[in-house]
Parts: structure tokens; C-alpha cells; sequence
């Protein structure tokens, strides 16, 4: 069997105990060396393979995969944060299902969920936004016309910015087409780890607050009023709101 396991934000902690275990019984790790906290690989057995795959293509990946399965290991795929955000694991998957190789996946928590802890912020406060968009910019690899940023930017809903931090001048200027230039946003680098830092401004301030700071990847911009002072209190703990599992005092 093939596990695509997610291996949390960085903190080595943060992977999930089904990961974990995975990872400990594992005969082969094929972990993704650029962002994988590699202090992971110390739950590896003894005699477990392991391979970083930051230099190899899709072929040699599926290749180290079916070799592995072939000779009867369980294989672990790991992929930072959650594989189901930008990990490009369907095509992995895809190749495995061609070869009748058996897999699954196990979730992570993705960075996005630990940069809302570093600031510990909700990103879904009532009354100020309901959504959280996750986006990046189009660079190397492109973004669908109809996601431009600028149309996102429209609901000004809570929006998290991937893989984009060497942007982060024309990102904060695209997104004020649509955005007040106060809102407020903020750049998490390295959420989890021990040398992780946040930065707190406006769309107007963060980008050069991040350029002096030298943070140009592993990091996330995050914007919305969600950071900011106002909020409605929830219906979930109002006295006078009814739900499945409580009555209303009033
Ligand atoms: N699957 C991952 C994302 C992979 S894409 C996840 O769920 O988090 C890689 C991008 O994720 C980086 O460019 C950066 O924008 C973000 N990222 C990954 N780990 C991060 C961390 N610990 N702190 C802040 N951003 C991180």
C-alpha cells in the first residue's frame, strides 16, 4: 500500500498520530525535501529507504514507488502541509491508479491552519467574512484567467496567498484594486517552526515591511478584516439561539 501522508506545516508535531504510525512502519519515505521538516524522518525504522524527491521528476517518483511496492514495502509518500493543497498529488495518483498500485491519503494540517495559530485569528469571523479564499499567483505555473486576483479580491472575503512571497509587491497592489488600502494583512513565514515570523501591516505597508525583512518563501499573506478589531458574536454561543444541541435561555 502507498500512503500520500500529509506532514503538518513544520513542527514535527504537528503530523497526525495515523502519520506517524504510518511513517514508523514504513519500508520506503519518498518525503518532499524543499519543505518537509526533516526531524520527521527520525520516526523512520532502521532499515526503512528513504528518498528526498526535491531533485527527481514524476517518473523517477512513480518509478521509487513501484519498485517499492513491488517488493512488498508499505510506502509513504510525504508531502508538507495537507497533500490536497498544492501538492501535486494527482498525478501521482493518477500514474498509481494506471499501475493498479493501491494507495490512500491521510490529511495534515496545512500551513494555512498554522498561520491562523501564529496570529491566532479566526478567519471566519461572523459579520466580517464567511469565506477564506486559498489562492497564489500565477508565476512559473499559471492560474486560470477567471482567478485572477484582482476577481477574487471582489468579495473581499478572508483570502490566504500561497507560493507568491517573491511577489509580494504587485500582489499587495493588485489586491487593493479591490481591497481598502488599510485592510489589514499579515505574512507568516515559516508557520510552526521555530524560527517562524510574522509580520502585521495594511495592504498598504506589509510589502516593503516584508522586503526589509529578506521573506521571499515559505510564507503565506493573509488579508482580510478579519484581522482587525471589529466582530459579531456568534449564533453557535448565543443565549438566544436554538440548535441541535442546546435550547435558547430566553
Ligand atoms: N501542501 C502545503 C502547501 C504546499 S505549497 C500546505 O498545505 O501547506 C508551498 C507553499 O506553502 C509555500 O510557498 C508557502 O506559501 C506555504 N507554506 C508551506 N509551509 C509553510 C509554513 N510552515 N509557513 C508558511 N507558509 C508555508
Amino acid at each position: 500500500m502507498v500512503y500520500f501522508i500529509g506532514a503538518g506545516p513544520g513542527d514535527p508535531e504537528l503530523i497526525t498520530i495515523k502519520g506517524q504510525r504510518l511513517l514508523e512502519k514504513a519500508g520506503m519515505i519518498i518525503y518532499t525535501g524543499s519543505l518537509v521538516n526533516q526531524a520527521l524522518l527520525a520516526f523512520a525504522g532502521a532499515d526503512c529507504e528513504i528518498y528526498n524527491s526535491a531533485g527527481l521528476t514524476l517518473p523517477e517518483v512513480i518509478n521509487l514507488t513501484e519498485q517499492g511496492y513491488n517488493a512488498g514495502k508499505t510506502i509513504v509518500r510525504l508531502h508538507t502541509g495537507d497533500p490536497s493543497i498544492y501538492g501535486a498529488i494527482r498525478e501521482q495518483m493518477d500514474e498509481l491508479a494506471k499501475r493498479r498500485i493501491p494507495y490512500e491519503v491521510i490529511p495534515g494540517v496545512s500551513s494555512f491552519c498554522a498561520a491562523a495559530a501564529a496570529l491566532k485569528a479566526e478567519y471566519t469571523v461572523p459579520g466580517i467574512s464567511q469565506t477564506v479564499i486559498l489562492t497564489r499567483m500565477e508565476g512559473r505555473t499559471g492560474v486560470p484567467e477567471r482567478e485572477t486576483l484582482e476577481s477574487l479580491a471582489a468579495h473581499q472575503a478572508t483570502m490566504v496567498i500561497f507560493l507568491s512571497m517573491e511577489m509580494i509587491a504587485t500582489m499587495t497592489e493588485r489586491l487593493q484594486t479591490s481591497y481598502p488600502s488599510r485592510t489589514p494583512a499579515a505574512v507568516v513565514y515559516k508557520a510552526s517552526w521555530p524560527e517562524q515570523k510574522v509580520i502585521k501591516g495594511t495592504l498598504a505597508n506589509i510589502a516593503t515591511q516584508v522586503i526589509q525583512a529578506g521573506i521571499t518563501k515559505t510564507a503565506l499573506l493573509v488579508v482580510g478584516d478579519f484581522l482587525g478589531d471589529e466582530s459579531e458574536l456568534s449564533q453557535l454561543y448565543a443565549e438566544n439561539f436554538s440548535h441541535g444541541y442546546r435550547r435558547a435561555k430566553t
